[in-house]
């Protein structure tokens, strides 16, 4: 057995599904912990903090960036959003396989940093049906609608650089899969050359 967990990147268009996606991964199975975040924009409603972000001031954000305290940090329409390091550290020592939700610069540069992340991209089946979503949360604005549709474009165009697509089509079917190819990675040869290792010095034996 490999004994650091894996860290995961799940990325994926504003309204795909991701949170709800993560949410399940928590509650159905044991092994996996979740970054939370710091970030500039304001609480939604419901939002609390330490549970779905840090809620900074711009300054504070700064600072956190000045004493090197996160491991990513990006401008997503208009807010700064960013990865605490030590957390992601430590869960990552215990062997939990550490979920990041976050948008594509953060993971691009968090592969950069660590180049076996596993990079997984969230995506309704339709397009049609991530604006329905957008609109349905009825948490943002018109404006912040069309900003969220606008960066999909964007977004689209980085899919390539992900390991994995995930279609958010039957929430429950999606859950175990993103739970199937988390557990894959970990049969990865790449991933287990100690076990390896320990396999050849034992077969020395004979
Ligand atoms: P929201 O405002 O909808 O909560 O998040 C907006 C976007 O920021 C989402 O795509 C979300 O995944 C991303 N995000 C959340 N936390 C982080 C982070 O720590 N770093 C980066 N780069 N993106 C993040």
């Amino acid at each position: 057995m490999n004994k650091k967990g894996i860290l995961i990147v799940i990325s994926g268009f504003s309204g795909a599904g991701k949170g709800t996606i993560v949410k399940g991964l928590m509650s159905r199975y044991s092994n996996y912990a979740l970054s939370i975040s710091a970030t500039t924009r304001n609480p939604r409603e419901g939002e609390r903090e330490g549970m779905e972000y840090f809620f900074r001031s711009r300054e504070e954000f700064l600072k956190m960036i000045e004493e090197n305290q996160l491991i990513e940090y990006a401008e997503y329409v208009g807010n700064f959003y960013g990865t605490p390091k030590e957390y992601v550290d430590s869960q990552l020592e215990q062997g939990k396989d550490v979920i990041l939700e976050i948008e594509i610069q953060g993971a691009l540069k968090v592969r950069e940093k660590f180049p076996d992340t596993l990079l997984l991209f969230v995506t309704p089946p339709g397009m049609d049906e991530l604006k329905a979503r957008l609109e349905g949360r009825g948490t943002e604005d018109c404006k912040t609608i069309e900003c969220r549709l606008k960066r999909a474009i964007l977004e689209a165009e980085g899919i390539e650089q992900y390991d994995y697509l995930v279609i958010n089509d039957v929430l429950d079917e999606c859950i175990a899969r993103t739970h199937h190819i988390i557990q894959g990675e970990h049969c990865r040869v790449s991933r287990n050359i100690s076990n390896i290792e320990k396999i050849r010095e034992e077969l020395k034996r004979f």
